[in-house]
């Protein structure tokens, strides 16, 4: 079978190198001159506008999928006149703005940060009484790795803050003071079955994911699984969700959800009995899912805007290195190193050891 992928990106080179041994061939549209991968299907080189390319890719697969949320909504409506695209374009669309994505957890009962949205420098004087401060002002459309947002200290950085989002439609947030970032990645089938993985914490520098941590039998997983169920069937998803909640003492607050595979469950590939990328496909192509018990204890670094040597990654036991085949640049992911071991314990310092490369490689490369 093949399967279409709306972007070109290292986790559609994922999906397809965990579709490979199932039989499953991928076809990917990428706008952008380099696409990672290229490597390991076919490439079709447009614009998403292009219908076109977009014919021409409905015509070759039988399903159609993607790894970017920020995908025009038109291209989505054209291939499902032709193909079923999963998930579907509700799900995408209320992914691609923070406001309607926000109601949706309101809706559902999801606990969230204040917010308040925000068209105005006069609403976002009056929001920060909603809100309190500090609060972070995000852009309601093309946000992600902490871009798009500013924090507001004072209620005199009002007029700055607007002024540096650019004025368009904004929504306020009240800033949590959580314990710790976690996220939880769940599949649902064609025939609506849900299985999660592990719920995993996650550890940002300057916006960007940097390390997760596998949470073996954590308290919270139940409810976290709860409020990703609400939304799975909400939106009657099919295929791999992740949710990004802030954990507050015995609380879990949902800050936002990705319709696709994640960075934050790479760690799948090696700790997992079935990976994110192949229930992805399994899903998308309406094969049964599997299973997604963690094998035990992992973590995952990620390689950002350098990538160390593979000698070194390699001689930690347990590292599983993924090298993505990018032009190094600045804030750029370039791969991931996922460590398993038998025992917390063991995990520790192997992980100590990776993170201090993944450091060591871009601290060098600044001050290249
Ligand atoms: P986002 O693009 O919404 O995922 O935000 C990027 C990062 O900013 C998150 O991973 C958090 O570390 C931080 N952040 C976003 N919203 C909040 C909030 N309301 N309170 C505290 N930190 C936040």
């Amino acid at each position: 079978m093949k399967i279409g992928i709306l972007g070109g990106g290292q986790l559609a080179r994922m999906l397809a190198l965990a579709g490979h041994p199932l039989g499953l061939q991928c076809v990917f549209l990428e706008p952008a001159a380099e696409a990672c991968a290229a490597a390991v299907g076919r490439l079709l080189h447009a614009s998403f506008k292009s219908e076109d390319a977009l014919a021409t890719l409905a015509a070759e697969v039988e399903v159609v999928t993607t790894e970017v949320e920020h995908v025009p909504l038109a291209a989505l409506e054209f291939l499902a006149r032709q193909r079923p695209v999963l998930p579907g374009s509700r799900a995408i669309a209320l992914a691609q703005d923070r406001l309607l994505e926000k109601n949706l957890f309101r809706r559902l009962q999801l606990p969230t940060a204040r917010f308040v949205a925000v068209d105005s420098l006069e609403d976002l004087i009056s929001a920060i009484e909603t809100t309190g401060l500090p609060a972070i002002l995000k852009t309601r459309h093309m946000g992600y790795d902490g871009k798009g947002q500013v924090v507001l200290r004072d209620a005199g950085d009002a007029a700055d803050a607007w002024r540096a989002v650019g004025g368009v439609p904004c929504l306020l947030e009240a800033m949590v003071p959580f314990d710790r970032e976690v996220s939880v990645i769940a599949v649902r089938s064609r025939a609506g079955e849900c299985r999660f993985w592990s719920l995993t914490e996650n550890r940002h520098d300057k916006g960007i994911l940097s390390v997760s941590r596998v949470l073996l039998q954590d308290p919270l997983q139940a409810l976290a699984e709860d409020y990703c169920r609400r939304l799975l069937e909400t939106l009657d998803y099919v295929g791999v969700l992740a949710l990004e909640l802030f954990q507050v003492g015995d609380s879990l607050l949902a800050n936002e959800y990705a319709p696709r595979v994640h960075n934050s469950g790479h760690w799948t590939i090696e700790g997992a009995v079935t990976s994110q990328f192949e229930n992805h496909l399994r899903a998308v192509a309406g094969l049964p899912l599997g299973a997604t018990a963690a094998r035990g204890p992992a973590a995952m670094v990620n390689f950002v805007g350098q990538t160390p040597a593979p000698r070194e990654v390699l001689a930690v036991t347990g590292a599983h290195l993924h090298l993505y085949g990018k032009r190094p640049a600045p804030g750029r992911k370039l791969g991931h190193v996922t460590l398993c071991a038998s025992s917390s314990a063991l995990l520790e310092p192997g992980l100590e050891i990776l993170l201090q490369l993944a450091q060591r490689r871009e601290e060098e490369h600044v001050l290249d």
